[in-house]
């Protein structure tokens, strides 16, 4: 697996302020998706409850939970590496428990307990609840699982606690699950079918937010263009529904419309986009609301009619670049990102120049780039061979990985000798008298600090750039303060 941009996130341990009535500590890690770490936010917070504080080291926990992802095979290696060095702290801290959660714990569910001698719990990602209850079981030494998948778990009764935060930027989840059943995919298998949260609970979560002073929010789910809230239950079943609840339904486009007006000095993001489910009433809201950030995540996965189609992606290469078209005449400066599966089953040379033409069609901002995984219970795992050797799958990678390099700069550049709005995250990686941010495209700017302060939106011309990163000087205060 190859990314573009770092992944430096990956395996953080995620702390929260002490509370002195609490006596144990949880050490929490989360790998995968920012779904998991929005869902590292709400174990956190229901342990919080239950006599938990957090603890960023390990040799001091109680309790260690790891948040898991099955996406591709090496995120699994990873997290099997990571329980073998609890094992060895474990043998000097015996009383020490170890969960597996997420979508490892419910694609191998008690199996992991069986091959990971040093789990004492598994739970899935719709079982959080049961956490309370779990742990009483391990804390009486037997080992607890729960990986039951449910209809209508969303959480939104929960308020997160907000893990490692800047106080800045916060992910606010609005659907769970997938129904897309991409061939490739584990997550339907790992995350249940796609539900959608009660706006209104969307709406008090994100208002909390701007309560606690944070300034941008990103929308999460797998799909969330496919978002659906008609009263509560998985979206297969709307046909069912009656003809109140269909009249009063909130869609994607509603709900981001719901948002952008409840907290309008709110940056508002949202991620990820399945091209099939997009609509341009999304795009709309989009171009009438300032505050929706102008950057679309929208995978495409392959540029070949023939691969789309065996990965069950349900549009086709045409109907993407329409799609494109369409945004860009409604939203002339949006950016876009894309995720990309190189060596899917029976890709050709031709296959792969079809994946290059839609690079160089679209000219993303950035990407993010796999080798194909075949992962165990998907339909191509049952039905195809995994037959593209690993040297001409890296081989692809690599050619697809060069061309977008070459974007990025192309598309960093654009945003040369401008003035945007920078919101302000925190300290340049590289120089800490330099502050970095965003801007609407989802730039990464860096900029002299001066008087400025993480959180505020600063106008920055843009002077200089790498492919990735924008380097400017401060104008003046934003507008969106
Ligand atoms: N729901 C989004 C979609 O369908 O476009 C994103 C799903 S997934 C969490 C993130 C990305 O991982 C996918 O878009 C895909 O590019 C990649 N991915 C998923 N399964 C994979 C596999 N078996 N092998 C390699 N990459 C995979």
């Amino acid at each position: 697996m190859e990314k573009i941009i770092d992944e430096s996130v990956q395996g953080n341990s995620l702390s929260l302020k002490k509370d002195e009535k609490n006596t144990r500590n949880l050490y929490i890690e989360s790998y995968g998706c920012s779904m998991n770490f929005s869902d590292s936010e709400i174990v956190a917070s229901i342990l919080a409850n239950e006599g938990f504080n957090t603890t960023q080291e390990l040799e001091n926990a109680d309790l260690v939970l790891v948040n898991t992802c099955s996406i591709r095979e090496k995120a699994e290696t990873t997290v099997r590496k990571r329980l073998e060095k609890f094992n060895a702290i474990k043998k000097n801290r015996p009383h020490m428990k170890v969960g597996v959660l997420g979508c490892m714990a419910e694609r191998l569910k008690s199996k992991l307990l069986e091959e990971e001698k040093i789990v004492d719990m598994v739970v899935g990602p719709d079982a959080y609840k049961d956490l309370p209850n779990l742990i009483q079981e391990i804390d009486e030494g037997r080992d607890a699982v729960n990986v039951v998948l449910s209809k209508d778990e969303t959480y939104g009764d929960i308020s997160p606690v907000r893990l490692n935060t800047n106080g800045v930027s916060a992910f606010v989840s609005i659907t769970r699950g997938c129904d897309n059943m991409c061939t490739f995919c584990v997550v339907p298998f790992t995350r249940g079918r796609e539900r959608s949260r009660d706006p209104q609970s969307i709406i008090d979560e994100v208002n909390d937010l701007g309560a606690k002073g944070y300034k941008e929010i990103t929308l999460l789910g797998q799909n969330v263009d496919s978002y659906l809230w008609y009263g509560g239950g998985l979206k297969k079943d709307f046909d069912k529904a009656s003809e109140m609840q269909i009249a009063t339904a909130v869609d994607f486009a509603n709900l981001l419309d719901m948002v952008a007006v409840a907290q309008p000095k709110m940056r508002i993001r949202f991620s990820t986009s399945n091209p099939q489910d997009m609509s341009l009433d999304v795009i709309r809201t989009m171009a009438k609301h300032d505050n929706i950030c102008k950057h679309i995540h929208l995978p495409v996965q392959s540029g070949s009619n023939d691969i789309l189609k065996k990965m069950n992606r349900l549009h086709t290469i045409e109907e993407y670049f329409d799609l494109i078209d369409n945004i860009k005449k409604i939203i002339p400066d949006c950016a876009f990102s894309h995720d990309m599966i190189t060596g899917f089953p029976t890709e050709t040379e031709e296959d792969h120049k079809a994946t290059l033409a839609v690079l160089d069609y679209v000219k993303y901002d950035y990407g993010y780039m796999f080798a194909y995984s075949e992962r165990p219970g998907t339909l191509a795992a049952r039905k195809m061979e995994d037959d593209i050797p690993n040297d001409v799958k890296q081989r692809r990678l690599s050619e697809i990985i060069a061309l977008q390099r070459e974007h990025c700069l192309l598309r960093t550049k654009n945003h040369l000798n401008k003035i945007q709005e920078i919101l302000i995250e925190g300290i340049s990686k590289k120089d800490d008298t330099m502050w970095m941010g965003r801007n609407s495209q989802n730039v990464v700017a860096v900029f002299p600090k001066e008087n400025y302060k993480v959180g505020d939106f600063v106008n920055v011309k843009m002077n200089d750039c790498t492919s990735a990163t924008l380097i400017g000087e401060a104008v003046d205060f934003g507008k969106s303060n």
